[in-house]
């Protein structure tokens, strides 16, 4: 028999809730030396190292906006939790597991023209356009998914064919390091490259969003113009009555 989920008492609500504010008032401080709102950044609370009911709670507490990084994880969660909540795919998708995937959010991981083109079908056959941003590879890292700034030069110039997918923008992941400064370079690179392409796509395609910025290095991020942040450790790391998922 799988053990029963625990349910994260009265302590882990009040804990998580102070998380919560605290990291509200890291991101309206980060906005604030950038000269941007707090209402231009979305938070992304990445609940794949929690249970489903930690998960809830976060949604109680008002984050809404929910990530998880494998498509399993994704569906478990979502089949488990109330339907207010905006689902995000931050991870690797295989083509086998879009349809099972679709509808969501936002896929945040679209790393071939291959499966933008696998979303496109599935998410025609439901009849509903799917949002999806391109990942981007800045850092040589053999470990890493995404297009090299070459590719996704190419990739954006053959988006015409694709009528049920919309491009809302672009996703990187920074070398893990201590120093969040170290980031900034990438985080930056991701900006200027959607600033440079921006002209060359149309509509219904955009570059407005960029979801950079994890629990180490996320208030560069927004100080170099990330309109997501994922957000996993930073909320949840040794919480009281805190389960892996
Ligand atoms: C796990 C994960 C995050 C969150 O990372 P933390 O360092 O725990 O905030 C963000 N993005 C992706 C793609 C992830 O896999």
């Amino acid at each position: 028999m799988p053990e029963p989920e625990r349910q994260p008492g009265p302590k882990t609500r009040d804990a998580l809730r102070a998380r919560v504010e605290e990291l509200e008032s890291r991101l309206s401080s980060a906005c604030g030396r950038a000269g941007r709102l707090r209402r231009d950044v979305t938070l992304v609370a990445v609940t794949k190292t929690v249970s489903p009911e930690m998960a809830k709670l976060a949604a109680e507490l008002g984050l809404l906006d929910l990530g998880e990084s494998r498509p399993q994880e994704l569906w478990r969660k979502r089949d488990a939790l109330p339907c207010g909540v905006r689902w995000h795919l931050v991870g690797h998708l295989q083509r086998n597991k879009v349809a099972r995937t679709l509808p969501v959010s936002l896929i945040h991981s679209v790393d071939t023209l291959r499966l933008l083109t696998a979303i496109d079908e599935e998410a025609g056959r439901h009849r509903i356009r799917a949002d999806v941003l391109l990942e981007v590879k800045l850092v040589p890292d053999p470990e890493k998914h995404g297009f090299s700034p070459d590719e996704l030069g190419e990739a954006l110039g053959r988006l015409a064919p694709f009528h049920h997918v919309r491009v809302r923008g672009l996703m990187t992941m920074a070398s893990l390091s201590d120093d969040p400064e170290a980031a900034r370079p990438t985080f930056r690179g991701l900006r200027d490259l959607a600033e440079r392409h921006r002209s060359q796509i149309s509509a219904p395609h955009e570059l407005r969003e960029l979801s950079m910025g994890m629990s180490d290095d996320f208030e560069v991020a927004v100080e170099e113009g990330a309109t997501i942040v994922r957000l996993g450790s930073v909320l949840f790391t040794g919480l009281p009555d805190c389960f892996p998922g």
